[in-house]
């Protein structure tokens, strides 16, 4: 692929925020802080929830982000893609977003939210035709980060159908300055490709996109349909069929169960359950739990490990999604193996470029929002040098024992950015470093209460639950945001 020459190169100078845009922060900033560098040009991929609270921090900052969004708005995954465009359905294709029509959070909205920004029932309530429920569908997640990006005019820092097609160092040494080629995604398909040079990178492409997709032996002869959980929309192109789900995690119990009240039948393939598994689900007539395939046959069969098999129509792969960054040139200083992103120091930034590059969003097993919020303000301030980064030497060293401890722990790579035990102490590390106060704890106790309540009433603890008391302390809580 030819590379443009820098004489070509084309420095972006973003507009200021306005008075009004700066009088709408200040309403609901905890602290500022005195800011010790200059104002910085900065890329931000993606106009998800990362990207939108990434571009929010680094403006109070007093950087100037321009938003790279290849959809035609904002929301990331909560833009639902009704129809994916797609001639592979185990592969990400054309799909923008990876929801189901049915999908509810698996969190209650008062934990899901920005922290100084509250997913409040009272709003939906407020605005009329919101979905004031606890666990809301995804239509109100959408419709609440519209209403952040509003609320903090982040609309105009953000070009809309315009994809970034490749990042490179500009220059040697220090990771300075970055060349960004982005592409507009014209109206008619006509793509044009321009480049700018900017002086920091903060990825926000979000990691639930890419399949991954389970290994099975003998599947290229299996005559059934497969798909991905990425394509999956509504259960009614299931009527009557027989279908396998691969995995266990939240979409596998949610598309199960909405497959179940049309499909023939489903068996759901958990490759934690014993070999032995194979068992008819508690509620349900047409839905059973297997061990993990052993293999598929010619003649339509699936195999499972304890021998047991069945016709099916269709194998669902409900088996997660890849870290992506495939605009990320060989100069970006790290590699993504084992779906681990390294090296990174606390799982934002390449200690080689730091702080000139940056990821927001890699863990998993989180409450993602407030956790996009903490990073953003890290990475924030340690752009305008407010908050100090250790040394290379030293964010390496702590990078290294990072991976002694998890092959202690006996942990594989793809564990690398799984936060299932960390997540607080993780973001109240990161609040520490800004200066914010650490996750109020009626959060961190109302996330456990969930988690208890998923796990006794799986079917409906959506609708369900014991926690009130919390739901009242953050309703308290709330009233110095709203
Ligand atoms: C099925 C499902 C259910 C979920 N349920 C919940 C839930 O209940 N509660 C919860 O808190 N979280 C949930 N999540 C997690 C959810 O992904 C996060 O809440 C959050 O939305 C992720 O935000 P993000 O900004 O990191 O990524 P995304 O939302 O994926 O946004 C990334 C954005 O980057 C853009 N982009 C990517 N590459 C480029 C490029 N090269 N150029 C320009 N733009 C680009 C994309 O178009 C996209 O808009 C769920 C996820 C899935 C898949």
């Amino acid at each position: 692929m030819k590379t443009p020459q820098n004489d070509k190169l084309k420095y972006h100078t973003p507009p200021l925020p306005s008075k009004s845009q700066q009088k709408s922060e200040a309403k609901s900033r905890t602290h500022r802080l005195a800011m010790p560098s200059p104002s910085l040009r900065l890329a931000v991929v993606g106009a998800g929830a990362a990207g939108l609270v990434a571009a929010r921090e680094l403006r109070r900052e007093g950087h100037s982000p321009v938003v790279f969004e290849r959809a035609a708005s904002v929301g990331g995954t909560w833009l639902y893609d009704a129809a994916p465009a797609t001639s592979d359905p185990l592969a990400a294709g054309a799909a923008h977003s990876s929801l189901y029509a049915s999908l509810r959070t698996n969190l209650p909205r008062e934990v899901m939210g920005f922290l100084d920004f509250p997913f409040a029932s009272s709003a939906a309530e407020a605005g009329g035709g919101g979905d004031t429920r606890r666990f809301p569908g995804h239509d109100e997640v959408l419709r609440y980060l519209e209403e952040f990006a509003r609320r903090f005019d982040l609309y105009g820092l953000v070009r809309f159908g315009t994809e970034v097609v490749r990042v490179r160092r500009d220059g040697g040494g220090g990771g300075g300055r970055w060349a960004v080629t982005s592409r507009k995604i014209g109206e008619k398909g006509r793509r044009e490709e321009e480049e700018e040079v900017y002086d920091a990178i903060v990825v926000c492409n979000g990691h639930y996109t890419e399949p991954r997709v389970a290994h099975i032996p003998g599947v290229e002869a299996w005559p059934g349909k497969q798909m991905h959980s990425h394509n999956y929309r509504v259960p009614e192109p299931f009527h009557d069929q027989v279908v396998i789900i691969i995995g266990a995690s939240a979409s596998a119990v949610d598309i199960s169960r909405d497959l179940a009240g049309v499909a023939k039948e489903v068996h759901v393939a958990d490759r934690s359950a014993p070999a032995c598994t194979c068992k008819r689900q508690p509620g349900y007539d047409n839905m059973w739990l297997h061990s993990m395939i052993d293999h598929a046959q010619e003649d339509g069969c699936v195999v499972f490990q304890d021998g047991s098999s069945i016709k099916a129509d269709v194998i669902m792969h409900c088996t997660g999604y890849l870290y992506d960054f495939p605009f990320l040139e060989d100069d970006s200083a790290i590699t993504v193996d084992d779906n681990c992103v390294d090296p990174l120091y606390k799982h934002v930034f390449p200690p080689e470029v730091a702080p000139h590059l940056s990821f927001i969003g890699l863990p998993w097993k989180v409450i993602p929002f407030p956790l996009f919020e903490l990073q953003s303000k890290w990475v924030a301030g340690v752009l305008s040098g407010r908050v100090k980064l250790p040394s290379r030497e030293e964010m390496m060293e702590d990078v290294k024992a990072f991976h002694s401890k998890m092959e202690a722990r006996g942990w594989p790579k793809r564990y690398a950015h799984n936060f299932s035990d960390c997540q607080f102490e993780y973001d109240d590390w990161l609040a520490e470093q800004c200066g914010h106060p650490p996750i109020e704890q009626w959060r961190k106790l109302m996330y456990a209460a969930n988690s208890e309540n998923k796990a006794a009433r799986p079917e409906s603890y959506r609708d369900e639950w014991d926690d009130d008391h919390l739901v009242a302390e953050a309703a308290e809580d709330f009233k110095k945001y709203l």
